[in-house]
């Protein structure tokens, strides 16, 4: 991993957050505190640590609340949870909640040390089983952990899923002119000019070779049709490397749980839009 590892500290006492942050930077880490279960879960919006140091009785939520929540985010499946606790009686109830490990308080520093290391290992672990190496895009494994948790919340909730997918046109000819390698870095590029479009609650997944899902929660097919115009707009205007110009087509539909194929809506839109004389874009079910 670039840069420093990150951990995020949730302690109330002023005194034992501060001595943990003086350690832990000490140590190389990034760390980030709050006092509070809720700003807890606000910061991981925006940042996903490797580590989460988490007291029990905290501000806001109840710790083993706070790590049942983290635990609910396909996202956060990284993250390696530290739970403090005051009495060995709550180690069940922290380890049930998803922590990861424990210590009791007052803690021997050396090992919260060696705690944090394993926790760090097994976070960049769990980064890469859910990663595509390539693109750094979220692999098929990442969807099957979505689909078991998110999803079936989601559709319970009856929050729509709208699924953008898009596919780079005549691809195979630059394969074919300009090399395999020059392929790689033209699918890299373009993973990139779509993710840039994409807002942070996306989930960009890469589903094969040069097919590419993007999950869009909470939107219609109207907006997520918006959206994919955009993305073929912006990659049809941008120049890729070798002053390549490139064009993707883009098929969109809801997510649909009653087939087997939860694509197959999208798929079909796709073919529709290659049909259709390429760069552009197909909806289905709008
Ligand atoms: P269409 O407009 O119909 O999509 O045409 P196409 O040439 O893009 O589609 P086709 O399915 O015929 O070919 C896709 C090509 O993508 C063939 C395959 O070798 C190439 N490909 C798939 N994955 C990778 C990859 O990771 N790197 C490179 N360089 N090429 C890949
Ligand atoms: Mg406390
Ligand atoms: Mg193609
Ligand atoms: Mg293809």
């Amino acid at each position: 991993m670039n840069g420093k590892n990150k951990i995020l500290l949730v302690e109330d006492s002023p005194e034992t957050s501060l001595l943990l942050t003086r350690v832990l930077e000490k140590e190389g880490y990034l760390v980030t505190s709050t006092s509070d279960g809720k700003e807890a879960l606000n910061l991981l919006e925006e940042n996903i640590p490797d580590v989460i140091i988490l007291d029990l009785y905290i501000e806001g939520l109840p710790g083993l609340e706070v790590c049942r929540l983290i635990r609910t985010e396909p996202r956060n499946h990284p993250v390696y949870i530290i739970m403090l606790t005051s009495e060995k009686d709550s180690v069940v109830d922290g380890l049930d909640s998803g922590a990861d490990d424990y210590m009791v308080k007052p803690s021997n520093l050396d090992e919260l040390k060696a705690r944090v290391r394993k926790g760090v290992r097994s976070a960049e672990d769990k980064r890469f089983s859910i990663q595509d190496s390539q693109t750094s895009w979220y692999n098929k494994h990442f969807f099957d952990l979505y689909q078991n948790t998110k999803i079936s919340f989601l559709v319970k909730e009856s929050i729509p899923i709208s699924i953008v997918m898009a596919d780079i046109d005549y691809f195979k000819k630059i394969n074919d002119t300009y090399g395999h390698d020059m392929g790689d870095t033209i699918l890299v590029e373009f993973s990139q000019v779509l993710k840039s479009n994409c807002r942070k609650r996306d989930v960009p997944i890469r589903w094969g070779g040069e097919e590419f899902i993007i999950l869009l929660l909470g939107i219609t097919v109207a907006t997520a049709t918006k959206v994919a115009e955009r993305m073929r707009s912006v990659v049809a205007n941008h120049t890729f490397s070798k002053d390549l110009k490139v064009t993707a087509s883009f098929g969109v539909s809801l997510y649909q749980t009653d087939e087997k194929d939860f694509f197959k809506g999208a798929d079909e839109a796709l073919y529709q839009a290659k049909e259709a004389g390429r760069n552009c874009v197909v909806a289905i079910g709008i």
